[in-house]
């Protein structure tokens, strides 16, 4: 009751394209928790729409670009203050749209104001000309500018953090965008882009065009107009963008800025602690329903500890409190819709054949009308037992034996996804062996394999789990723009 929930029911979400009429039909959404209550309505954008955005942003790039960094990065300082003040009502949203915990939506908003507020930063520090002295007599100097239309197609899992993340980077470096949110998650990027315009962004220079990946993210993204795209998403997807965008025959050669998918480990040798594998395994796997990009999918642990680990596995499970997101006391909330449940299930059944199973939550009456997946845990012969990324809670525990730790490392990586890997150990060499030898993007270290922190912790995989550079570090901000040399 302390939420602000007010409005939850005629949230709505339309294009926001000066010029453009609203038309399309009102699609109805629902609450993940319970499918009966309707939180809202949002409207598609039209090939009109799409068209009349395209041609907004590329009148309104060069304004924006003259504006000075230091005063489109104080627009954006703007926007975080105003979203920090109205945290209750961005983490309702987070709720009642995307099911995520309490916990989660406070973690949301706070990742999204920290993003807002770095980039912003990192635009004041990056856009002051660099003078580059050398041995020619001649004045030189670096400066950055916008490279132009930037379109930024974000995913449901972080819909404010990552959506904002991306459009802010985007923005300060100096391009219109042209955002485009994940279908399952319109009503909170209509709200977050509502706030930047708010805080003085031109409602030119930001657009917002929600609607289906294969109609309007696929447009966008084969538009010669299009200098670069910001995406978050499945690598299959990554892969079409990278494909439209090279098949086109005008217009720049677009910049592909990709976060995407992972099948990520977590190891744990004879010398860790089982308490704190269970501990960090669960949180790491379980938290956000599974539905993070760090979430462990595979616990790896050595064969001398695997029943002790495997049990505590079980009995912390049944512990797991599945329900209302709303609530204080849920653990896990509801997965993000039916496919996703579906895809789910289906993973279930061929694993209770397949593996063994260790432990299967239970889920309460509250989950009846909602999108829920009890959280289970499956023993596999090996990692190649998974075909791709499940995202949701389930997780896979595989056995090692002592002198198969390089062997370990190599199955990791031998996935060709590199984006998280948490190392449970109190063996330095054995660490500092894993850390070199392993392809990912994120390492933990006897520690929750989850999160990252903006400007401290850089978050971003390689191989099949993305380009670089790394969300929330120093090398991303520039990669959204253009370099001039001057002499
Ligand atoms: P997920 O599997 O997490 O839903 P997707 O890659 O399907 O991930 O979606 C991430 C984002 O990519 C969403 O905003 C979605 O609408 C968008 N998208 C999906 N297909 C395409 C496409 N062909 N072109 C551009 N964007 C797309």
């Amino acid at each position: 009751a302390a939420l602000n929930t007010a409005g939850a029911g005629s949230w709505t979400a339309t294009p926001l394209v000066p010029g453009a009429p609203a038309t399309g039909e009102k699609i109805a959404v629902t609450n993940p928790a319970d499918r009966r209550e309707v939180v809202g309505h949002w409207q598609a954008s039209d090939a009109a729409t799409v068209e009349k955005a395209l041609a907004n942003a590329v009148a309104a790039q060069p304004a924006w670009d003259a504006t000075p960094a230091a005063s489109r990065a104080a627009l954006l300082e703007h926007a975080a203050s105003l979203l920090e003040a109205r945290m209750p009502a961005y983490m309702a949203m987070c709720t009642k749209e995307a099911g995520k915990t309490l916990s989660d939506g406070i973690a949301e908003v706070r990742e999204a104001v920290d993003f807002l507020r770095y980039y912003a930063l990192q635009a004041r520090e990056h856009f002051a000309p660099m003078a580059l002295p050398g041995p020619t007599g001649e004045a030189n100097s670096l400066q950055l500018a916008g490279r132009g239309v930037f379109v930024c197609i974000s995913p449901w899992n972080f819909p404010l953090a990552i959506f904002l993340g991306q459009i802010a980077a985007a923005l300060a470096a100096g391009n219109s965008v042209i955002a485009k949110p994940a279908e399952q998650t319109n009503l909170i990027g209509y709200a977050a882009v509502k706030l930047l315009h708010e805080a003085g962004i031109p409602q030119d220079v930001l657009q917002y065009l929600p609607g289906d990946g294969a109609s309007v993210g696929a447009a966008l993204t084969r538009d010669p107009r299009v200098a670069g795209v910001c995406f978050t998403g499945s690598t299959e997807t990554a892969r079409l963008i990278n494909r439209a965008l090279a098949s086109r025959d005008a217009g720049p050669i677009a910049t592909l800025i990709a976060e995407t998918g992972g099948q990520n480990a977590m190891i744990a040798d004879s010398s860790s602690l089982p308490e704190q594998v269970v501990k960090d395994a669960l949180g790491s796997a379980f938290t956000s329903a599974g539905q993070r990009c760090s979430a462990a999918r595979v616990l790896l642990v050595q064969d001398d500890i695997a029943d002790k680990v495997i049990g505590m596995l079980a009995g912390a499970m049944a512990e797991l409190s599945i329900g209302d997101p709303g609530l204080p006391s849920t653990d896990v909330g509801p997965v993000i819709d039916e496919d996703a449940k579906a895809i789910l299930v289906e993973h279930a059944k061929r694993m209770d054949v397949e593996a063994k199973p260790i432990a299967k939550a239970t889920l309460g009456e509250a989950c009846e009308h909602g999108t829920f997946f009890a959280p289970a845990a499956w023993e596999l012969h090996a990692i190649a037992q998974l075909d791709r990324e499940k995202f949701g809670p389930a997780l896979h525990v595989v056995r090692w034996k002592a002198d198969e730790l390089d062997t370990v490392i190599d199955t990791i990586n031998a996935t060709g996804y590199g984006l998280t890997l948490g190392i449970h150990s109190r063996i330095d060499a054995t660490i500092q062996r894993i850390v070199s030898r392993a392809k990912v993007g994120n390492i933990y270290v006897n520690r929750n394999q989850i999160g990252a922190v903006v400007g401290v912790q850089p978050f971003g995989g390689q191989g099949l789990s993305g380009t670089g550079p790394k969300a929330g570090g120093p090398h991303y901000l520039p990669r959204f723009a253009t370099e001039k040399t001057v002499t």
